[in-house]
């Protein structure tokens, strides 16, 4: 007896690509009609049904098959080991779906991405954040840390004034880019490391802009908290420190302060990606001044990793 939403789990092989037919092994042929005949298909998350030949058990192959399916393997470049879920969507009228999981992932991913950046709430962006990282099987932390470096990458424009209501006050940053920072820094001061709980749980945290009227680009904003966003507001700041585009220290009223930044290390890599290799030597100590000694060689571990990652990630770009 067939279940409706039943699904399971088969691994593409060579010999069956090549024949353009998925083998579904015996103990799930209940699933299925007894006699050879048709059934009816939807690919992916799509809606149209294709009726595909299906033959039942047969014990000289010793599997039932499927068949006519070359054109959807070809499509999605099916390899060998690649899983395709098959769920059975209406017994009754024998439909079911075949979809590629690693298509339905990155689908899934686009979609949280997009939303991510559609939010009009940190709190959506965050959550939407959360289901980018699980749909690519990543932490959300590692997520934002890619995000904002590939924002990162763009040009720094001017920031916008709010016109509505209060005019001439500047806009507040993005909630995709709020919600990348938190998830990045854990809510965490970059200045002084402080921040408090408030009482939905979350971290409390405040944004600067290092330049007023400048736009909302990563290395424009720093997650502060109350305390050092009112120095740096208010206080006489001298020195401001950056290390290709990033600001690394600055002196608040004569006093010198490091900038932490968990993505110091990738980000500045990826702005000296730009540079030929042979660049990127005589910049190592000017980091080394910049940065801990962990901190730079965390960097070189980061590189090729990185590197992959922002390969993997171009075709995700949008803009905010
Ligand atoms: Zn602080």
């Amino acid at each position: 007896m067939t279940v409706a939403n039943s699904s399971f789990t088969i691994y593409a092989t060579d010999s069956r690509i090549s024949k353009g037919l998925l083998a579904i092994p015996r103990r799930l042929s209940r699933e299925f009609p007894a006699t050879k005949g048709k059934i009816l298909v939807v690919f992916d998350d799509g809606i149209r049904v294709e009726p595909k030949i299906y033959v039942p058990y047969n014990p000289k192959i010793k599997e039932c098959r499927v068949f006519g399916l070359s054109r959807w393997f070809s499509r999605h470049g099916i390899v060998a080991g690649d899983a395709i879920t098959i769920t059975v969507e209406d017994p009754m009228k024998g439909i079911y779906r075949i979809a590629l999981d690693r298509f339905v992932q990155q689908r899934r991913a686009a979609e949280a991405r997009r939303q991510l950046y559609k939010a009009d709430s940190p709190e959506i962006s965050g959550e939407q954040l959360r289901r980018l990282a699980e749909s690519k099987k990543e932490k959300v932390q590692e997520i934002a840390f890619q995000e904002i470096a590939l924002i990162a990458q763009r040009p720094l424009l001017k920031r916008k004034r709010v016109t509505a209501l209060q005019r001439g006050r500047a806009e507040a940053v993005p909630p995709a880019l709020r919600a990348l920072l938190e998830a990045l820094h854990q809510g965490k001061c970059q200045v002084c490391d402080f921040t408090f709980k408030k009482r939905d749980g979350k971290p409390y945290f405040e944004i600067h802009h290092l330049e007023p009227d400048e736009g909302h680009h990563p290395m424009n904003v720093l997650v502060i908290c109350p305390n050092c966003h009112a120095q740096l507001e208010n206080a006489t700041v001298t020195e401001m420190e950056r290390v290709v585009g990033w600001l690394v220290a600055a002196r608040i009223n004569g006093r010198r302060f490091r900038v932490r930044h968990l993505l110091c290390g990738d980000a500045c890599l990826m702005s000296l990606q730009c540079l030929p290799r042979y660049a990127l030597q005589p910049a190592l100590p000017l980091l080394q001044r910049a940065f801990d000694g962990d901190a730079v060689i965390l960097m070189i571990t980061f590189a090729g990793e990185f590197l992959r990652t922002l390969n993997r990630s171009a075709i995700c770009r949008t803009s905010i």
